[in-house]
Protein backbone atom coordinates (compact mmCIF):
# COMPACT_ATOMS: atom_id res chain seq x y z
CA UNK A 1 0.00 0.00 0.00
CA UNK A 2 1.55 3.44 -0.97
CA UNK A 3 1.49 5.17 2.30
CA UNK A 4 4.24 8.05 1.89
CA UNK A 5 4.90 9.49 -1.18
CA UNK A 6 8.08 11.43 -1.99
CA UNK A 7 7.99 15.20 -1.83
CA UNK A 8 7.17 17.04 -5.29
CA UNK A 9 4.25 14.31 -6.22
CA UNK A 10 1.07 15.27 -4.65
CA UNK A 11 -0.32 15.43 -7.99
CA UNK A 12 -0.38 11.44 -8.24
CA UNK A 13 -3.90 10.08 -8.79
CA UNK A 14 -4.65 7.73 -5.90
CA UNK A 15 -8.06 5.32 -5.82
CA UNK A 16 -9.95 6.50 -2.58
CA UNK A 17 -11.48 3.11 -2.01
CA UNK A 18 -8.47 0.74 -2.16
CA UNK A 19 -4.99 3.59 -2.40
CA UNK A 20 -4.31 1.69 -6.20
CA UNK A 21 -2.20 4.54 -7.83
CA UNK A 22 -0.76 2.56 -10.27
CA UNK A 23 -2.72 0.82 -12.40
CA UNK A 24 -6.26 2.17 -14.26
CA UNK A 25 -8.92 1.42 -16.71
CA UNK A 26 -10.23 3.20 -19.91
CA UNK A 27 -13.74 2.26 -21.05
CA UNK A 28 -14.62 4.56 -23.89
CA UNK A 29 -18.68 3.71 -25.57
CA UNK A 30 -19.32 3.81 -29.15
CA UNK A 31 -16.29 3.47 -30.60
CA UNK A 32 -15.81 3.68 -34.15
CA UNK A 33 -12.62 1.26 -35.21
CA UNK A 34 -11.43 2.01 -38.62
CA UNK A 35 -8.20 -0.86 -39.46
CA UNK A 36 -6.20 0.03 -42.94
CA UNK A 37 -5.01 -2.77 -45.20
CA UNK A 38 -2.65 -3.46 -47.77
CA UNK A 39 -3.08 -6.67 -50.35
CA UNK A 40 0.54 -7.94 -51.03
CA UNK A 41 1.34 -9.28 -54.32
CA UNK A 42 0.48 -12.95 -53.32
CA UNK A 43 -3.18 -12.11 -52.21
CA UNK A 44 -2.41 -12.12 -48.52
CA UNK A 45 -3.16 -8.61 -46.72
CA UNK A 46 -0.98 -6.29 -44.25
CA UNK A 47 -2.66 -4.54 -41.48
CA UNK A 48 -1.22 -0.75 -41.85
CA UNK A 49 -3.11 1.15 -39.05
CA UNK A 50 -6.53 1.85 -37.25
CA UNK A 51 -8.01 4.99 -36.82
CA UNK A 52 -10.39 5.40 -33.89
CA UNK A 53 -13.29 7.74 -33.56
CA UNK A 54 -14.90 7.71 -29.65
CA UNK A 55 -19.00 8.63 -30.10
CA UNK A 56 -19.62 7.88 -26.85
CA UNK A 57 -19.47 8.20 -23.09
CA UNK A 58 -16.15 7.61 -21.73
CA UNK A 59 -15.24 6.13 -18.56
CA UNK A 60 -12.50 6.01 -15.62
CA UNK A 61 -12.30 2.59 -12.89
CA UNK A 62 -10.33 1.55 -10.97
CA UNK A 63 -7.73 -0.97 -12.22
CA UNK A 64 -8.01 -3.01 -8.86
CA UNK A 65 -11.21 -2.48 -7.03
CA UNK A 66 -12.68 -0.55 -10.15
CA UNK A 67 -13.92 2.04 -8.43
CA UNK A 68 -15.60 4.05 -10.73
CA UNK A 69 -13.26 7.20 -11.20
CA UNK A 70 -14.65 9.42 -13.81
CA UNK A 71 -14.80 12.29 -11.83
CA UNK A 72 -10.58 12.54 -12.50
CA UNK A 73 -10.67 11.36 -15.97
CA UNK A 74 -10.56 14.63 -17.34
CA UNK A 75 -6.92 15.28 -14.93
CA UNK A 76 -6.19 11.81 -16.33
CA UNK A 77 -6.61 12.89 -19.72
CA UNK A 78 -3.97 15.90 -19.12
CA UNK A 79 -1.73 13.50 -17.44
CA UNK A 80 -1.00 11.02 -20.42
CA UNK A 81 2.55 11.36 -22.22
ZN1 LIG B 1 -9.45 1.08 -6.18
Amino acid sequence: MPSVRPPGIANRLVCPACGNDEEFVELAHDVLLTSYYRQNSDGSFSHEGDATQINGEVLLFCGACQEDLTYYHQRFREMIF
